[in-house]
């Protein structure tokens, strides 16, 4: 009977659980590409527990990096940023996970490198503010207009996962 009990609440506690599952857009930006730390990148995602749902390598057309840059689109560096996102292409990541979003962000750490603090990725990484190695989403309503800007519906992918029951416990 205790071991009914048990098993009642864990389905409770993971149905609960699924309301704050969320995916995140992640673009391994060209200063990942060319000093090789795409690998050292994803590999922070995937120990750290997310669930690599989508991943491909794309050229970024101007449009594209005048709508995904549309808030900087007045700023005087705004050309220098879009010609350092076309120098090679990028890796573009869907991730998912238990409040993705800012998991993600906190593993980025903040836009400037130097200022980022060691263990983040731009922390570790970079000490620039315009090559700072990734892209995360910065809410999950950017979130998913992101994804929907990279990805169709058909490149996300849902399948299980036998961890996540030592994930998410
Ligand atoms: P984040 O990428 O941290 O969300 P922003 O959305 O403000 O930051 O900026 C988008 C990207 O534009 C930054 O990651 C960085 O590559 C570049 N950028 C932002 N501000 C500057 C700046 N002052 N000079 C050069 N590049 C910048």
């Amino acid at each position: 009977r205790i071991k009914e009990k048990f098993r009642y609440s864990k389905v409770i506690f993971f149905n609960n659980l699924s309301d704050f599952m969320e995916k995140t857009l992640v673009i391994l930006k060209p200063s990942a590409i060319q000093r090789s730390l795409v690998g050292e990148v994803v590999s922070r995602f995937e120990k750290k527990g997310l669930q690599i749902v989508g991943m491909k390598m794309v050229s970024l057309s101007d449009a594209i990096l005048e709508e995904h840059y549309a808030h900087l689109k007045e700023k005087p560096f705004f050309k220098r940023i879009k010609d350092s996102m076309q120098v090679t292409p990028v890796i573009v990541m869907a991730l998912e996970g238990l409040e993705a979003v800012d998991v993600v962000r906190m593993m980025t750490g903040p836009t400037n490198g130097r200022k980022a603090h060691p263990g983040t990725i731009r922390g570790d990484f970079s000490v620039s503010v315009q090559e700072n190695i990734v892209h995360a989403s910065d809410s999950p309503e950017s979130a998913a207009v992101e994804l929907k800007r990279f990805f169709t519906e058909e490149e996300i992918f849902s399948y299980p996962r036998p961890t996540f029951a030592n994930l998410y416990a």
